[in-house]
């Protein structure tokens, strides 16, 4: 019998980074051309009834107008979330494809534009559905748990979808309930669930290409330059830079960490989108970026994903004016009836986190 490690299939790691590397920027603007694009996107989202929601990742400028039209600026599970309770008939995502096919998931009666369609995640790439299904059918004793970045087809064979806010207590959840995980795709965010948890977990082996290029050694230098710092890590990150940090945690929990820690100084491993927001959240901070092994994306600078970078003002504009099949994400109704109901078990499991949790505190409260 072949061990069950050994059958977890190859993934060509430098193939995708090639392809990530590969990625247009977008073309430079002047500041004429940006306040006129600016402008006219205001319009178009009043026109088309639509509402902007961004990653933490894009650049700046789209996070900024995403706030300022009244969307939102989060993670992936938050933007399709928003993007489900407000009333606008059109959802348009600023960031990769598999946060389109989320919030499409959610919001099937929805119309969802993205800047571009070519927007990947390596992760997702890292994940061909026809491969990681059968790998499910050769582990059928195993609850399979997908990371959020996965495409609609992978989340569709899923038995949960978990972001890396959830990941950690959705496997503690199955653990404490006797449970064996097949976990996809990301080896450092599962390395990492599987420490702290103690679970049995299988694991593919996709990552991410810009956590990938953070380095402990660098970091530890880093460190000692900055010993007021506190590190802040995502948990894509590699497991020796991972046992650096003092907090770990999804892009969110990074945000929140710095606003309640009293360090003024942070050196932070994840994409250097996230400032923006950092700094808006709290004013007077410094934050410093973790280095890493060498040009991260195409523009050449460090810790940028590539494929977020593809979002831009002028493909935004585009999208929103044309719509269409360079634009427009459709996913097939019955893979996105069974991707749903991964994501729902996930939601429903936080809403129940979010419950006992009040509990605790009505509990505590009349002391
Ligand atoms: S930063 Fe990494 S995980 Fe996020 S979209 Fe880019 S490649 Fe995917």
């Amino acid at each position: 019998m072949i061990p069950e490690k050994a059958d977890v299939p190859t993934i060509d790691l430098d193939e995708i980074r090639r392809q990530a590397w590969a990625a247009p920027c977008p073309a430079p603007l002047s500041d004429t051309e940006r306040q006129a694009l600016r402008e006219r996107i205001k319009q178009l989202l009043k026109d088309r009834n639509a509402v902007l929601v961004a990653h933490y990742y894009v650049d700046e400028e789209l996070q900024s107008l995403a706030d300022e039209t009244g969307g939102c600026v989060s993670d992936s599970l938050e933007m399709a979330r928003f993007g489900h309770a407000h009333p606008a008939e059109t959802i348009v995502v600023a960031g990769v494809r598999f946060m389109g096919e989320t919030a499409k998931i959610l919001n099937p009666e929805k119309r969802v534009l993205m800047p571009t369609l070519a927007a990947e995640c390596s992760l997702d790439l890292s994940c061909p559905a026809d491969a990681f299904r059968a790998f499910c059918d050769r582990h059928p004793d195993r609850t399979v748990v997908v990371y959020a970045n996965t495409s609609a087809a992978v989340k569709a064979r899923a038995d949960w979808t978990v972001t890396s806010s959830i990941a950690v207590k959705v496997a503690e959840h199955l653990h404490r309930q006797g449970k064996k995980i097949l976990w996809s795709p990301d080896r450092y965010l599962g390395a990492y669930v599987q420490e702290v948890t103690g679970a049995d977990m299988l694991m593919w082996q996709g990552s991410c290409i810009v956590h990938d290029e953070f380095r402990a050694d660098a970091l530890k230098r880093l460190k000692a330059e900055h010993p007021e710092a506190a590190v802040l890590v995502h948990p894509e990150s590699p497991p020796d830079v991972i046992a650096l940090a003092d907090v770990v945690g999804s892009t969110t929990q990074i945000i929140q960490a710095a606003q309640t820690l009293p360090n003024d100084t942070f050196i932070v491993a994840t994409d250097r989108g996230i400032f923006y927001k950092m700094k808006e959240a709290t004013p007077g901070k410094t934050f410093i970026e973790a280095p890493t092994g060498g040009l991260a994306a195409s523009c050449g600078s460090c810790a940028h994903c590539p494929w977020m970078n593809m979002n831009g003002l002028a493909n935004l504009a585009d999208a929103l004016e044309r719509g269409g099949p360079d634009h427009e994400i459709h996913v097939d109704p019955a893979i996105g009836r069974e991707a749903r109901k991964s994501i729902k078990r996930m939601l429903d499991f936080a809403e129940s986190l979010k419950v006992q949790a009040t509990g605790e505190a009505n509990v505590a409260s009349p002391a």
